[in-house]
């Protein structure tokens, strides 16, 4: 998830820590809730607190209950980076805090180690405090053990609602890597997690409305956040079934067939008027009837017009040893992969050593858009 207009805070461990506006509307409810849990707490024991000191130790504890979440996203960003995925930073906002991974883990394994880490951090941060509140049970400074039993239990909560199977939650994630690992297909395990997740929090909306009509009121948050889930089930579903499509789609059907030959030598000005009716996004670019590279319309930028005459193609055209090559049996997913790894925007395909197409996101994501499309048509035209 991305989100965007933070403030950076700070920065552990070379990752960067934002905070989202919206996240200021949580910290004072949970400051508040917090108030009101150590408030019960210490009215359990034998030294209640002042109503300012309340206060004051729930502020504390919103903080800290804070530095917690941070720990547990940080907890995922710093196994993402061992494993080789880039990482950007952790922001708190809304529902808690956000670790942008900014690439899909490439193994089953790899998905299952990033997202266990988060709620391993947050069982060990539980038993720490529940330890520290137990072995201070009985001091006289009866803040301490008031706090680090709210901080233990808010920790134990935290591990186990992410643990919930509802993907792209951590416990979704595992279970995503799980059947992934059993099926050999990312999208097509996305696709059942999210499925399953659904009816999770499906589940927990009527478990949560059920509370709330028997005047718990917890069950109001249960209901808000098991939406949450629902809206990001539904989302990823659609996301998996976009990838799915890209699976099993092959270059082969969705590239441009039709090529344009330019010559290498040819100056701009020849190119762009030979193009001038065409939408195509690459052209291959021959030398003596040999492929040499691929060049696009928008390449033509990097040239001041009044050059255009005496620039040749070969001058702004990418060389076909910096373009990956691929061949038409290859599913549209690898195409979008090579695009987004060479920066290049186009592709050539390759079929025994001769080019016989070229290949663009937006060729794939046309191609994607009518398959979708197609099964209406043939309903509206029947
Ligand atoms: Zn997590």
């Amino acid at each position: 998830m991305i989100v965007r207009s933070s403030w950076r805070i700070g920065s552990i461990a070379g990752v960067d820590i934002a905070v989202h506006p919206s996240w200021l509307v949580i910290f004072v409810l949970f400051a508040y809730a917090a108030t009101v849990s150590v408030k019960a707490i210490a009215a359990d024991s034998d030294f209640p607190l002042s109503t300012r000191n309340d206060v004051i130790l729930g502020l504390i504890a919103a903080l800290v209950l804070f530095a917690c979440v941070v720990a547990h996203e940080l907890a995922h960003a710093l196994v993402a980076r061992r494993l080789g995925i880039p990482i950007g930073n952790i922001t708190l906002f809304l529902f808690g805090g956000v670790a942008s991974i900014l690439r899909e883990p490439g193994t089953p394994a790899d998905e299952i180690k990033m997202a266990a880490a988060g709620p391993l951090a947050s069982i060990v941060l539980a038993a720490l405090f529940g330890g520290i509140a137990w072995l201070t049970a009985n001091s006289s400074v009866q803040w301490i053990p008031t706090l680090c039993l709210f901080l233990g239990v808010a920790n134990a909560v935290l591990a186990v609602f992410n643990l919930l199977p509802a993907f792209p939650s951590d416990g979704g994630r595992i279970l995503r890597a799980t059947i992934w690992a059993l099926v050999k297909s990312q999208a097509r395990a996305t696709g059942i997690a999210s499925a399953v997740s659904a009816s999770v929090a499906g589940l927990l909306v009527v478990a949560g409305a059920t509370m709330a009509f028997h005047r718990m009121w917890n069950g109001i948050w249960l209901v808000f956040i098991a939406l949450f889930l629902l809206q990001a089930a539904i989302a990823s579903g659609r996301q998996a079934r976009v990838g799915l499509s890209l699976e099993r789609m092959r270059v082969g059907e969705c590239m441009a067939r039709t090529l344009i030959p330019i010559a290498h030598d040819a100056p701009l000005t020849a190119f762009v008027s030979a193009i001038s009716n065409d939408k195509r996004t690459g052209y291959p670019v021959v030398a003596d009837g040999a492929f040499v590279g691929l060049v696009n319309p928008r390449d033509t930028g990097s040239v001041p017009p009044m050059l255009w005459p005496q620039t040749p193609v070969s001058a702004i055209m990418t060389p076909a040893a910096r373009l990956p090559a691929l061949r038409g049996e290859q599913p549209a997913s690898d195409a979008l992969a090579l695009l987004a790894k060479s920066g290049a925007r186009s592709l050539p395909v390759f079929e025994d050593g001769d080019l016989v197409g070229v290949v663009s996101e937006e060729i794939i994501f046309a191609a994607l858009r009518e398959r979708t499309a197609a099964p209406e048509r043939a309903v509206s035209a029947a």
